[in-house]
């Protein structure tokens, strides 16, 4: 079996984080393990506390995984700040993982910061060119390149500027785009973009998207899949739990894995 392992923060409430990523892996049959960088006390009303983990404690799960059971592919989320940035970038360097999916997680849809501010600029040098494909979402691609990113052409320039500053592949998601009723999401691998377009889902229950969409690239990389179609895929499997998300509390639900 195929193995997949995510460093990411942890969401009480089951709808997004390490909580999305092994649901996502074992929905597309990859053995999903885990490294935890954060705690979050969270439900559909919004996040009540973040608790980092330990730097050690963060190195430690990350060693103890790679060490036996050697990840075929791995995806970083919630990253929280310069040092569980730092010692994340070690390992990759140290145990050169076959593919890294790195999505730049920063906020919360609630708003929740999951970022620290002063960490932004060492997620892009330190992260950001060891990564096989970012996953930054049209909010996390502004920060990251300073652009107002209305319309096509504007996150294609971003997509440039983003691969400028040491990324392999950009996915930048489209799913933010206000009062579109078409998603495009941009791939830019440095050569040729591809556009991937799907029509929006009018839906508030989408708590834990980014999350799924990343680990479902993971998933299939993991499988053996071409970059490409390994994003081409799991753009079918965000586009379905998306359309079958659903409410379980009082505030927005989360994807459906199951659908
Ligand atoms: N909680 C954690 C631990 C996350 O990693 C993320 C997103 O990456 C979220 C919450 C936010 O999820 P959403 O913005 O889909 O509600």
């Amino acid at each position: 079996m195929k193995k997949a392992l995510t460093i990411a923060g942890s969401d009480s409430g089951g709808g997004a984080g390490i909580q999305a990523d092994i649901k996502t892996f074992q929905e597309l049959s990859v053995f999903g393990m885990s490294a935890i960088t954060a705690l979050t006390a969270q439900n559909s009303l919004g996040v009540q506390g973040v608790y980092p983990v330990s730097v050690e404690g963060v190195e430690q799960q990350i060693r103890s995984v790679s060490d036996d059971l050697a990840p075929d592919a791995v995806k970083t989320g919630m990253l929280f700040d310069k040092e569980i940035i730092d010692v994340v970038a070690d390992l990759a360097d140290h145990y050169h993982w076959p593919e890294l999916v790195v999505d730049p997680v920063m906020v919360s849809t609630s708003g929740a910061k999951l970022l620290k501010d002063d960490a932004i600029e060492h997620l892009m040098t330190r992260i950001v060119p060891l990564a096989t494909v970012i996953t930054p979402n049209i909010p996390e691609a502004e920060v990251m390149t300073g652009m107002d990113l209305n319309g096509l052409a504007n996150r294609k320039k971003a997509a440039q500027e983003l691969a400028a500053h040491g990324a392999k592949t950009i996915l930048l998601k489209g799913g933010h785009e206000d009062g579109a009723d078409t998603v495009t999401d941009l791939f830019y691998d440095g050569k040729s973009f591809h556009a991937l377009s799907v029509p929006k889902i009018n839906t508030k229950s989408t708590h834990g998207t980014g999350c799924t969409y990343a680990s479902a690239i993971t998933a299939y990389l993991a499988r053996g899949e071409t970059l490409l179609d390994a994003v081409i895929l799991a753009k079918k499997y965000i586009h379905t739990a998306i359309k079958h998300g659903f409410r379980i509390g009082q505030g927005p639900g989360p994807v459906d894995h199951t659908a």
